[in-house]
């Protein structure tokens, strides 16, 4: 599928919701997509791209940005501690903050640096032992201690367990979200974005869907 066509989704998407149009946000997400499918969504006039590995996206993004101004670029990944720098210095939101140790590491560097990407806090909705994010019974006050630190939190994010439908996580994202004041919701990615808006998305995370399916033998 084309960007173009997943636009016209997003946007047939928020005004089925009597959301306005331009209200969400694509993030574009190109982890290990060659280099020539990245370079064309560019050429397209693409900006927003999403990335899951600190590493991939310093030797990635760099040169990319030099060649294309005003590349906006979101961390979708687990973010180690000893990453937390370089993500700073290279990502314009991060969406994984998900642990007090991490915050604080965020909160110090942005302190001394004078900036901070945008933040979303993760939230594993499904409960799933393997997956990051704060359970939601812990986020709000994960969320205050946050905000305790002197952090501005633009959102929440989640990723719902493969096999459920998506909705009642999604829902459950907003629901906290409203009930702590944040504006921001990072969910829906290639198989669930429409529903996603339909619960107030404000950023989906699409990969494949634009890109191709992913090759992981290839990196
Ligand atoms: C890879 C990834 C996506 C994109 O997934 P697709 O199914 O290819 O759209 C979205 N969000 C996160 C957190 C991801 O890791």
């Amino acid at each position: 599928m084309s960007l173009t066509e997943i636009t016209a989704r997003i946007r047939a998407a928020e005004m089925a919701a009597q959301r306005p149009e331009g209200s969400v946000t694509l993030i574009a997400v190109s982890k290990v997509q060659p280099l020539e499918r990245i370079e064309a969504v560019l050429e397209e006039g693409h900006r927003i791209f999403g990335e899951n590995y600190v590493q991939e996206s310093l030797g990635k993004w760099p040169p990319l940005r030099e060649r294309f101004a005003d590349v906006s670029l979101h961390m979708i990944g687990p973010l180690q501690s000893n990453k937390a720098k370089p993500a700073m210095e290279l990502f314009d939101a991060i969406h994984t903050l998900d642990r007090p140790s991490l915050a604080k590491k965020i909160a110090r560097m942005a302190k001394e640096g004078g900036s901070c990407p945008e933040l979303f806090v993760q939230v594993n909705t499904g409960e799933e032992p393997q997956k990051a994010g704060v359970l939601p019974d812990d986020a709000d006050a994960f969320i205050d201690d946050c905000r305790g630190m002197g952090l501005t939190l633009t959102g929440l994010m989640c990723i719902p367990p493969e096999e459920d439908d998506p909705r009642p996580h999604f829902e459950m994202l907003a629901k906290i979200a409203e009930r702590t004041g944040l504006s921001g919701l990072s969910m829906g990615m290639s198989a669930d974005f429409e529903e996603a808006i339909a619960a107030g998305a404000t950023h989906v995370r699409v990969g494949s869907a634009i890109f191709g399916a992913r090759d992981y033998g290839q990196r």
